[in-house]
């Protein structure tokens, strides 16, 4: 599964270029290079960014928790920076606050009072870890030096400049840093969208060059299926990014979407892991973990070739999702140009499409049938406007199915072993269940089934592909998933 560039690089250089990717880090620009202070031993310490989603830090209780595994993970020698979400719900609460107000919140003032979830748990776990005897300092994504776009409610990160971070870390401190937000241009407070700590600490760890961003969480990392669904999905040792990338664009909630996008064109190392136990979560790379990090990330992800890679199925997991419909255009004349009429018009309503099927039935040539499937929020907007487009695009009939499941399988083994496909579609049939529609990438396949069937379909296929562990890993501590 690890490249060979990725290896050659890890091997090659001096432990300080160990970390998420090439080039100067910030820390360099700044003549902050010391920051890789040298232990007594003469060893570079490890560079580690955690972040605590708010299932980990839901009460005062959980945050001192929390302080105790950072500055465990301290004293053992390395260099912390933390990125923290808002307590529990607090984030949810503050929108009920504001809906209880308005209908029409100004969304610069709602950033503004989001963002003040986290400034919360930053300040009370800075106090946490200084009252363990290492001292800490919380920044907003302000001072953190996360600069967006104006985009409220959704902001992009453009710029990172953790200036007053690097510094914090270099004089000793603890640095934590509020998630979820930045700064743009104007100076206006930003978010960057919901569950956006995770990109917050994606984006630190790839400015900071860290060795490892670890993501704790509320499971005990990725699994080859939900484990509510499949009681046996095993826990992944490791997985390659862009597996990763496939599962959480296909329903598997556990990372959010960008922070992985982000972890991939950085190439930053991931360690998804729980903060109630102490067993070693998922690696997420595209090569081994720095051997500074020994005992701290699940041992295959040390291993430095494909030989003592144990884990190598052909498939990693199954993702699953209830939350698209579907829409089918039927009876559109059977010619050019009607296709991209149709797709205009659902754009035209930012409606996002995902799988696409058009079929042409034998008896009736001259009309064509075109499905598509889309998140259930955009489906009202793209039925009332191809509603409108009726005249125009002259189809014969509109049809709506809100009740689908998707079902993807995800393997980057997929590419070089034949039969994948054939061994899916057995086990759902055997299972008596019905394809409705299909689609596959280069490492992934996924099928539409009757949104009753999905559960079923996912545990027929878990078992199928030889994904059932013996015994039953799977815990979910909080249930939040965050
Ligand atoms: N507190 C924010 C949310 O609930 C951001 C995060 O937790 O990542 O969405
Ligand atoms: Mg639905």
């Amino acid at each position: 599964m690890w490249s060979r560039a990725g290896r050659s690089r890890r091997l090659g250089g001096h432990a300080c270029s160990h970390g998420g990717q090439n080039g100067p880090s910030i820390l360099d620009s700044l003549g902050l290079a010391a920051v890789r202070a040298e232990r007594r031993d003469g060893e570079t310490v490890a560079l580690i960014v955690q972040k605590y989603g708010g299932s980990s830090v839901a009460d005062t209780a959980a945050i001192k928790r929390v302080a105790r595994r950072i500055v465990d993970t301290r004293n053992a020698g390395h260099q912390v920076v933390v990125v923290v979400s808002a307590m529990g719900d607090t984030t949810d609460d503050l929108l009920e606050s504001a809906a209880e107000i308005t209908d029409h919140a100004p969304e610069r003032e709602m950033d503004i009072l989001l963002t003040a979830g986290e400034r919360i748990s930053m300040a009370l776990l800075a106090m946490a870890v200084t009252e363990l005897g290492a001292p800490a300092h919380s920044y907003t994504g302000a001072q953190a030096g996360i600069r967006t776009d104006s985009n409220f409610g959704r902001a992009q990160i453009v710029g990172m400049v953790p200036e007053r971070v690097a510094r914090a870390v270099h004089d000793g401190l603890v640095a934590i840093v509020a998630g979820f937000q930045g700064v743009s241009k104007d100076e206006d407070v930003t978010t960057l969208g919901r569950g956006g700590s995770d990109t917050t600490a994606v984006a630190l760890a790839a400015a900071l060059h860290a060795d490892v961003c670890e993501i704790y969480t509320d499971v005990d990392g990725l699994f080859s299926a939900d484990p509510r669904i499949v009681p046996k999905a095993h826990r992944l040792r490791t997985i390659s990014q862009e597996e990763t990338l496939e599962l959480a664009a296909h329903g598997a909630k556990i990372l959010h979407l960008r922070a992985v996008e982000y972890a991939r064109r950085h190439n930053v190392p991931l360690h998804v892991r729980s903060s109630f136990s102490e067993k070693e979560g998922t690696w997420i790379a595209n090569g081994p973990a720095n051997p500074q990090l020994a005992g701290l990330v699940p041992e295959a992800a040390l291993a430095q070739n494909q030989e003592e890679q144990m884990e190598q199925p052909i498939i990693s997991g199954i993702a699953h999702d209830r939350s698209q419909d579907k829409i089918t255009v039927a009876g559109i004349p059977n010619s050019p140009g009607k296709a991209a009429r149709i797709f205009e018009v659902v754009a035209e309503v930012g409606a996002n499409i995902d799988m696409i099927v058009q079929n042409i039935p034998v008896a009736n040539p001259e009309r064509a049938n075109i499905t598509f499937t889309l998140p259930e929020g955009d489906a009202r907007r793209a039925l009332d406007a191809l509603e409108a487009h009726r005249d125009e695009l002259r189809y014969q009939e509109l049809r709506y199915n809100p009740d689908i499941g998707k079902l993807s399988l995800v393997g980057a083994g997929m590419r070089t072993n034949p039969g994948v496909s054939a061994r899916l579609f057995g086990a759902l049939s055997q299972a008596g269940i019905n394809i409705d529609l299909i689609s596959t990438s280069e490492i992934r396949i996924s099928v539409v089934t009757k949104l009753e069937d999905l559960d079923r379909a996912v545990q027929a296929v878990h078992t199928a592909f030889g994904l059932d562990s013996t015994e039953s890993e799977a815990v979910v501590y909080g249930g939040s998933g965050r």
